[in-house]
C-alpha cells in the first residue's frame, strides 16, 4: 500500500515502539492519529513531532482501547478530524507478569482487555471505513511470547498468541475485500516496558547479542504495510531469540 497521503491510526503511539511507528509513517507522508491511554503530554509531543518534522496532519487521542464504545467514539472523532483512516497499527500493550498461581483475575482481564480485545475493538470500528474505502491494512504488534510462551507471562503470552489468531482469521476473512492483516512479533526491545529487566542476562540469551530498537520494529511494520502480496504473516523482530 502506498503510504503517502493516507491516514494511519497507531494505538500506544505516545511512547516506545508505537512512537517509532508513528514517526516512521509520518516520514513517509501519512497523517497520524496517536492513541494513548493516559500520557496525553507524550502523545501530544509525538503528534507535534510528526507535524513539525514531516508536514503531515497529526492528532493525539486519549482512549482506553479495551473500552468498546469509547473506541467507536474515538474512531469517529479521528475520521472527522483527520479523514478516513485506512492504516491501523494495533500496538497498545501492557504486562502484568507473574506466575499463573499468583495472577489475579483482574490482572488477567486487564492484559487480555488491552492487548487482545483492544485490537479487536479498533478493527471492529474501523472495518466499515476500510470497506467503504475499498482498501485497508492492519498490523498487530504481537510478541515472541505469543509464539514460544514464557514462564511468568501467562496472561501476556495468551493475549499475544490470541493476536496471532486474530491476525490470521482477519487475513482470510478480509482478503476478498483487498484488506490485509499481518503481525510483528518483537523479542526484547529497548522501551519503558523492558526497562526494569536484567538487560545483561537478556543480551546473553539473544543470538544477535543485543536488544532491538523501536525503530527496528517500525521497519518491519512499515514493510508489511507496503507489501501488497503479504497477508496473514507474522514477522519476528527478535535478534533470533525465538529460533
Ligand atoms: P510501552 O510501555 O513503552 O508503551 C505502551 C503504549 O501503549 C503507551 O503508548 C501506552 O499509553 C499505550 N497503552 C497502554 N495501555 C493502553 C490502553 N488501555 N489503551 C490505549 N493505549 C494504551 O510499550 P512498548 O513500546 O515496549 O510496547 C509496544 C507494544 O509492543 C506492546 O503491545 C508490547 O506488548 C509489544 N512488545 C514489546 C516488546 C518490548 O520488548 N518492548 C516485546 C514484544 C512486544 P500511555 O503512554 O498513555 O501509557
Amino acid at each position: 500500500m502506498e503510504i503517502r497521503g493516507k491516514t494511519a491510526v497507531v494505538t500506544g503511539g505516545s511512547r516506545g515502539i508505537g512512537r517509532a511507528i508513528a514517526l516512521r509513517l509520518a516520514s513517509e507522508g501519512a497523517n497520524i492519529a496517536i492513541i494513548s491511554s493516559g500520557s496525553s503530554d507524550a502523545a501530544e509531543k509525538t503528534a507535534l513531532e510528526c507535524q513539525g518534522s514531516f508536514g503531515v496532519k497529526a492528532g493525539a487521542y486519549t482512549l482506553d482501547v479495551s473500552d468498546f464504545s469509547a473506541s467507536k467514539e474515538t474512531v469517529a472523532k479521528i475520521k472527522s478530524e483527520l479523514g478516513s483512516a485506512t492504516i491501523l497499527v494495533n500496538n497498545a500493550g501492557i504486562t502484568r507478569d507473574g506466575l499463573a498461581a499468583m495472577t489475579s483475575e483482574s490482572d488477567f482481564d486487564a492484559v487480555i482487555g488491552t492487548n487482545l480485545k483492544g485490537a479487536f475493538n479498533m478493527v471492529r470500528h474501523m472495518l466499515g471505513i476500510f470497506i467503504r474505502e475499498r482498501q485497508g491494512c492492519i498490523v498487530n504488534i504481537s510478541s515472541v511470547s505469543g509464539i514460544i510462551g514464557n514462564a511468568g507471562q501467562c496472561s501476556y503470552s495468551a493475549s499475544k498468541a490470541g493476536l496471532i489468531g486474530l491476525t490470521k482469521s482477519l487475513a482470510k476473512e478480509l482478503a476478498p475485500r483487498g484488506i490485509r492483516c499481518n503481525a510483528v512479533a518483537p523479542g526484547f526491545i529497548k522501551t519503558d516496558m523492558t526497562s526494569g529487566l536484567d538487560l545483561e542476562r537478556i543480551e546473553k540469551a539473544v543470538p544477535l547479542g543485543r536488544l532491538g530498537s523501536p525503530e527496528e520494529v517500525a521497519d518491519a511494520a512499515v514493510f508489511l504495510i507496503k507489501a501488497d502480496y503479504i497477508t496473514g504473516e507474522v514477522v519476528r523482530v527478535d535478534g533470533g531469540i525465538a529460533i
